[in-house]
C-alpha cells in the first residue's frame, strides 16, 4: 500500500484517541490570572509528559515570569522532532489556555466534562484550542507510530496566554528563544477556520480595546435630581459611539465581515443596590479595524465623540486604551506555508482553499511582526467562547490528515 495512504488510514481510526484527549485536556483547566484562573501548569504538564513519551529531539519549557500566576510563571513548551529533510521545519502552535464558560446555565454539560454526541465533542476548550493541539499531535503520532521516516523537521509549541494577549505567551517566546523559527519555515496556527477548511487566514484587523469611565453623581433613586445618573451618561455614549462606524467606512473583501467594528461589550458592576442611582461607570468596547486605519486615529475620534457627549451632558467621560495590537504585515498570499496547505487542503478534502483576512486578533500576528510568515488554518464550526463549544471529530482527523501530508510533504 501507499505510504502516505496507511498513514491516513491510521489516522482514520483515531476516534477514540481524539475523545480520549479531548477528555484529559478539558479537565485541566487552563485559565489565565485575568480570568480568574492560576494558569495553563497543569494542561502543559500534561501535554509535556504525553510528547515526552513521543521521544521529541527536543522539548523545552519556557516560563514567562508572572507574578500574579501559580509558582510565578506562565508555562510555554516547544518540542521538535527532526526530519529527513533540516528545511524548511513545520511547525503548529496551540495555546493552552481557554476563556470561562460563562453563565453555566446556558450549558448542557459539565464544560469541564466533556460530553460525546456522534461526531461532536462538547466542552469548553474543546475547539479553542485543543482542536489545533490534538490534530497536530496524532498527525505526529501515526507517522511515527507507522515507522516511516519524518519528512520534515515537527514542531509543536504551546502557549499560554493568548486569550488575554499573550504577554506570557507566544510574544515571551519569540523575544527570548525567536532563535527557534527561521523565516523560510511553514508556522500553521489553528486558531480559527471555517466548516470546510477553506479559509486560510493572512492578515488581521488591529485590534484596539477602549475603556470608557463615566463619572455623575451618586443619590438615592427616589431623589434623582439630586444626583447624575452616570448609567444614562453611558447609555447616551455607547449610542453615541456608533458614529466609528461612519468615520471608518472602508471595506476589504479579504476580511469577513470586510468592514471595522466596533462594539461595546464589558460593564462594570456599579451599584450593589436598586434604590441607588450610579455615579460612576465603566464599559468597554471592542474595535477590530483594518489595517488601512491607524489606530491612533480611532482613539484620537473615540476621544473625540466622548467629549462631545460630556459637554452636551455635563457627565465627565475618560477614555482609556485598555489593550491595543496594531495590525502586523500580512503573510504574503504566496508564501510557501500558503501553498502547502492549498496543496494539502486539496489533497485530502479535495477543496480549494484560500488566503483570507479576519478581524479576531490570533497569536499570528506576533510571528507575522517577528518577520515570520505564518498561516491560520483549521477546520471548524467555529463555536469558540460560546456555552456548548464543540468540536467535529471528523474535522479533527481530517486535519490531523492535513498536517500529516504537509510534514511527509505527500506529492502522492
Ligand atoms: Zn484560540
Amino acid at each position: 500500500m501507499n505510504k502516505m495512504n496507511h498513514i491516513y488510514e491510521m489516522i482514520d481510526a483515531y476516534r477514540d484517541e481524539v475523545i480520549q484527549l479531548q477528555r484529559d485536556l478539558t479537565a485541566r483547566v487552563a485559565l489565565g490570572p485575568l480570568n480568574g484562573g492560576t494558569g495553563e501548569h497543569e494542561k502543559v504538564d500534561f501535554i509535556h509528559q504525553l510528547l515526552r513519551r513521543m521521544k521529541p529531539d527536543l522539548i523545552q519549557e519556557i516560563h514567562a515570569p508572572d507574578e500574579k500566576a501559580r509558582d510565578g510563571y506562565r508555562p510555554n513548551l516547544v518540542a521538535r522532532w527532526e526530519g529527513l529533510q533540516k528545511d524548511p521545519a513545520v511547525w503548529v502552535l496551540a495555546h493552552a489556555d481557554i476563556v470561562p464558560p460563562g453563565n453555566l446555565s446556558l450549558w448542557e454539560c459539565d464544560p469541564y466534562h466533556i460530553k460525546v454526541d456522534g461526531d461532536r465533542v462538547y466542552g469548553r476548550g474543546v475547539e479553542d484550542n485543543q482542536h489545533g493541539f490534538v490534530s497536530a499531535y496524532l498527525a505526529l503520532k501515526a507517522i511515527l507510530d507507522s515507522g516511516e521516516p519524518l519528512k520534515r523537521s515537527f514542531g509543536l509549541i504551546i502557549v499560554a496566554d493568548e486569550e488575554t494577549g499573550s504577554q506570557y505567551g507566544l510574544s515571551y517566546v519569540l523575544k527570548h528563544h525567536g532563535q527557534l523559527f527561521t523565516p523560510s519555515d511553514l508556522i500553521i496556527v489553528p486558531d480559527a477556520g471555517n466548516e470546510n477548511g477553506t479559509m486560510i487566514e493572512i492578515a488581521e484587523k488591529s485590534m484596539l480595546w477602549l475603556k470608557f469611565t463615566i463619572t455623575g453623581r451618586q443619590c438615592h433613586a427616589s431623589t434623582p435630581q439630586k444626583g447624575q445618573n452616570s448609567l444614562v451618561g453611558a447609555a447616551e455614549l455607547i449610542l453615541a459611539l456608533a458614529e466609528l462606524k461612519k468615520k471608518f467606512p472602508l471595506s476589504n473583501p479579504l476580511f469577513s465581515p470586510p468592514v471595522s467594528t466596533f462594539e461595546p461589550t464589558k460593564i462594570e458592576a456599579n451599584v450593589s443596590n436598586v434604590n441607588t442611582i450610579p455615579g460612576r461607570d465603566v464599559f468597554y468596547a471592542d474595535c477590530r479595524i483594518l489595517p488601512d486605519y491607524p489606530v491612533d486615529e480611532v482613539i484620537a475620534t473615540a476621544r473625540e465623540i466622548a467629549k462631545s457627549v460630556g459637554a452636551r451632558t455635563g457627565f465627565k467621560i475618560e477614555v482609556e486604551t485598555a489593550h491595543r495590537h496594531d495590525a502586523a504585515l500580512p503573510t504574503p498570499s504566496d508564501a510557501q506555508v500558503v501553498k502547502a496547505l492549498k496543496k494539502a487542503v486539496l489533497k485530502i478534502t479535495g477543496q480549494a482553499a484560500k488566503p483570507m483576512g479576519i478581524g479576531g486578533g490570533t497569536v499570528a500576528a506576533f510571528f507575522r511582526e517577528a518577520g515570520l510568515p505564518a498561516a491560520v488554518w483549521s477546520t471548524c464550526p467555529d463555536t469558540a467562547h460560546q456555552p456548548n463549544e464543540y468540536c467535529l471529530i471528523s474535522q479533527v482527523i481530517s486535519d490531523a490528515k492535513v498536517f500529516a501530508a504537509i510534514c511527509q510533504d505527500d506529492e502522492g
